[in-house]
């Protein structure tokens, strides 16, 4: 099968395309023909290293597809069965080896490319808002890079949990679209000249003073010092991720000067522990997209043997919503 390997630590340049033996499922795997496999933070922090990894590796972890052969001890997936999962490393292939208890059932009427868009990205806005810091009716809540793939739908989920949703972008064009995302305010942090007080000086303005209950950060290294600052008094930073680079380390006593504040660095595995927690999540999301109650936004879809211009574009800040591979 042809998939896309890093051969060594580094940039974009490290993917080629190759030619590898087909998988083959284990006790409790499905093989599954890889329909579209999702683009990720995570793919680019395994690529340069920053996230140790075995070298050389077919990158990926997420995707939508059709399983045309199940392993021993599979009892409750069978070939012919359209399935998403959001951790099976080696997803940029034609083929990949899913473990079963971790495929979602995609349902009819949601497509393909919506499928592979939504598991990692959909359950992570779905975790942040219903149990890092659940969001409640009237709460004002801060979300960074508004129109990412993260972004679009954490802003839409806040919203229909009732809250009002500031958000931060980088260009006019994704201002447009964080704001059909629900954003009730929408600051182009990049035109700010000192982001770390500038910043939270406009949410405090936007706010009568007070200051936001949450910040939703994914941004990371450029953006935290403003987000703790944008806190009201027994406030919590949600900091997961770092797109612009990691975040140095911060003294606990500063969480006491800012308001009694909270700060976590959540991951999406420990809040799809189970597989009842998995299904729920997925589920909610499947369910709402279906309805018309949650847009995908898929901003860019490239042929599997140009992965290396999708780590591209996702870093450098080129995408909006969600980015796929199409093997
Ligand atoms: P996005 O689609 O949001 O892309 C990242 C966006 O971040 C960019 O488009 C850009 O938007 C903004 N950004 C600001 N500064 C930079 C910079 N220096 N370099 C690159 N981008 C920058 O990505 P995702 O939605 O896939 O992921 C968002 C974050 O969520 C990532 O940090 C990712 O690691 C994290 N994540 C965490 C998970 C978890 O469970 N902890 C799970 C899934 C994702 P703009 O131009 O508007 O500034």
């Amino acid at each position: 099968m042809r998939a896309i390997e890093a051969l060594a630590p580094g940039g974009p340049d490290v993917l080629r395309l190759v030619e590898v033996p087909d998988p083959e499922p284990g006790p409790g795997d499905v093989l599954v023909r890889v329909a579209a496999a999702g683009v990720n933070f995570i793919d680019t922090y395994r690529r340069s290293g920053l996230y140790p990894m075995p070298f050389p590796h077919v990158v990926g972890s997420e995707g939508s597809g059709v399983v045309v052969a199940v392993g021993p001890d599979v009892t409750d997936v069978a070939v012919g069965d359209r399935v998403a999962w959001s951790s099976a490393p080696g997803s940029y292939a034609e083929l990949v080896v899913v473990a079963a208890q971790d495929t979602l059932p995609v349902p009819d009427d949601v497509d393909d490319a919506t499928a592979a868009a939504l598991p990692l990205q959909g359950m992570t806005a779905h975790y942040l808002v219903t149990s890092t810091f659940p969001v409640t009716p009237g709460q004002d809540v801060l979300v960074h890079a508004g129109a990412g793939g993260v972004g679009l739908l954490l802003t839409q989920l806040a919203v229909a949990r009732g809250a009002r949703v500031l958000t931060t972008v980088g260009t006019p064009e994704k201002e447009e679209l964080s704001r059909a995302a629900g954003a009730s305010d929408v600051i182009r942090y990049t035109e700010l000249a000192d982001l770390a007080t500038d910043l939270p000086a406009r949410v405090r303005e936007l706010t009568g003073g007070a200051g936001v209950h949450t910040v939703f950060d994914g941004v990371g290294r450029s953006t935290f010092e403003a987000s703790l600052a944008s806190l009201r008094p027994r406030g919590g930073l949600a900091l997961f991720g770092g797109a612009s680079g990691p975040v140095p380390p911060v003294d606990p006593q500063r969480l006491n000067s800012g308001g009694s504040l909270y700060l976590t660095r959540p991951t999406l595995a420990h809040y799809t522990a189970t597989r009842e927690e998995l299904l729920w999540r997925a589920g909610e999301l499947f369910t709402a997209v279906a309805a018309g109650g949650l847009d995908v936004r898929v901003g860019a879809a490239y042929p599997l043997a140009e992965a290396a211009d999708a780590h591209r574009a996702l870093e450098g800040r080129a995408t909006t919503g969600k980015v796929l591979l199409l093997p």
